[in-house]
This record gives C-alpha cells, structure tokens and sequence, in this order.
C-alpha cells in the first residue's frame, strides 16, 4: 500500500487530497517478456532528455493535438511489437545512456507495460523521463493503479497536450508553453507540483 501525499494543487474545483492506491508489481523476471507496441526507438537521442537518452516511441495516443509532431503514432494500429527484455538488454549494453525516455504517442495508454520497463530502469541507476499529453493531476486522478504506478516510476513527468498556439522552439525538451517538466520525486515530498528550473 502506497500512501501519497497531500498534493494541494487545484484542478478546476477539485482538490487533490490523501489518495491510497495499491500499487501490484509485476516481477522483474515477467516484465522482460511483455511486450511493447512501438512506432520506433532511437538509441541515443540528445533532444528527449538530459545526457544520451534511449527513446521509446509507444504507438498510440487518444489525444488529437493540432499540429502533433508525431501524428504517424496517434492510431492504436500499425507499430510493432517489441519485448522488454529486448530494450533492457540494449540499455544495460549501452554505458553512454543516462537513461530511458518514454514517448509517443502516448505511454499512459500502455501504462502497465511501460510502468514495468520504468521500473527496471531505475534499478539500473538511470533515471526515466516519460512525455504524455494529460496533466499530471488529470493521471492521479484517475485512480488507475497503472497510470500511478507509470508516474511514480519517471523522474521527470513531461505533462500536458501540446498547443499550437503556444509553440516555443526555445523550450528545453518539449513543445509548447503549457508543458511542465516535472519533478516526479520532489513533487511527492512537498505536496504540491514542482516543475525543473529552466536552465
Ligand atoms: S499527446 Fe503528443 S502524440 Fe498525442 S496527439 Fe498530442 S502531441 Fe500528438
């Protein structure tokens, strides 16, 4: 049982308070046999994250941004089917990485998956940035024990759809103005959503 703190950041009326989930594992020895439907990966990207950074591209996404950059990801077929093991081997084979971006399409919509591969990540020492187009309120809100489980194992959450309107190429990391990069660690010990500093 994983107890949360007091997030008390609004959304709309609601207030974000004291929420209990059950958080269920799945063993590390499983998770290398599930699979991932992908639109692509790209090894070493130096534009998805601090350092070398091994992206995934989940196929997939229910959002219809204007102006999505990926919008070859957005249907649910086409892709391909990829095993966990197989990521994690090109991972650990790799000693430039300083670690995984989860993006898309969107990754909460194989969140389960993607929580698992997270997972195994971190354990490695490197850290795991996850791009999706909700809010992180909106996710915690849901109250769906994966979507949890995927936000609790990125360190950085990249939240929110990407605007048109408030397109900025100057943006460290991601599209549009209403996009946070937050700090998923800090965020959890202060009750309330910390964003990175700009740098
Ligand atoms: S959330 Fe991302 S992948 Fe999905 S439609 Fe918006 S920009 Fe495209």
């Amino acid at each position: 049982m994983l107890t949360t703190p007091q997030l008390r950041e609004q959304t709309g009326n609601q207030r974000v308070a004291d929420r209990r989930v059950t958080l269920r594992k799945i063993p590390s020895r499983d998770a290398a046999q599930w699979n991932l439907t992908i639109g692509g990966i790209e090894p070493e990207s130096i534009v998805d994250g601090p350092g070398f950074r091994y992206t995934v591209f989940v196929q997939g996404c229910n959002l219809r941004c204007p102006g999505c950059h990926n919008a070859q990801l957005q249907p649910f077929t086409g892709g391909r089917s990829i095993a966990v093991g197989e990521i994690l081997d090109a991972i650990r084979n790799n000693p430039l990485l300083s670690g995984l971006t989860l993006s898309g399409g969107d990754p909460f919509t194989q969140a389960r998956v993607c929580a698992s591969l997270a997972e195994e990540v971190q354990a490695m020492g490197l850290s795991v940035m996850t791009y999706t187009g909700y809010t992180f309120e909106a996710l915690w809100l849901a109250n769906r024990p994966d979507w949890r489980r995927l936000i609790m194992a990125s360190d950085v959450l990249v939240d929110g759809p990407f605007i048109r309107d408030l397109r900025n190429i100057d943006l460290r990391f991601r599209g549009s103005s209403n996009q946070r990069l937050i700090d998923v660690r800090q965020t959890f010990a202060a009750g309330k959503i910390i964003v990175l500093p700009e740098e």
